[in-house]
């Protein structure tokens, strides 16, 4: 039997008894970087060699955060805890994570 830990509050989530939700986030970017036109008989392989390059000069972090997707096993507490704040917004005035 596959066990599932619900990753906000760290317990064990009883299969048989309730419902153990999964939750994906992806990220990705709205819009690239916009580069200028180039002409039309550029090689390919120069192109994606010249991206890369300009995507290393922007930094890991600019790179990284193109496309995410974060994956998380929650317990029916946490579920409704995260779908009322899922951003995490005002974090430490969040009621019901300290009766923990
Ligand atoms: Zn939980």
């Amino acid at each position: 039997m596959i066990r599932y830990i619900c990753d906000l509050c760290r317990r064990e989530i009883d299969s048989t008894r309730e419902v153990c939700y999964h939750v994906e986030i992806q990220i990705s970017a709205a819009f690239e970087p916009v580069t200028e036109d180039e002409p039309d008989d550029r090689d390919h392989l120069e192109e994606i060699h010249d991206l890369l390059e300009s995507l290393n000069q922007l930094g890991d972090e600019a790179y990284e955060s193109a496309h995410e997707t974060l994956r998380f096993d929650l317990c029916p507490q946490c579920r409704r805890r995260f779908l009322s704040n899922p951003l995490g917004r005002d974090a430490g005035k969040l009621l019901g994570f300290s009766k923990n």
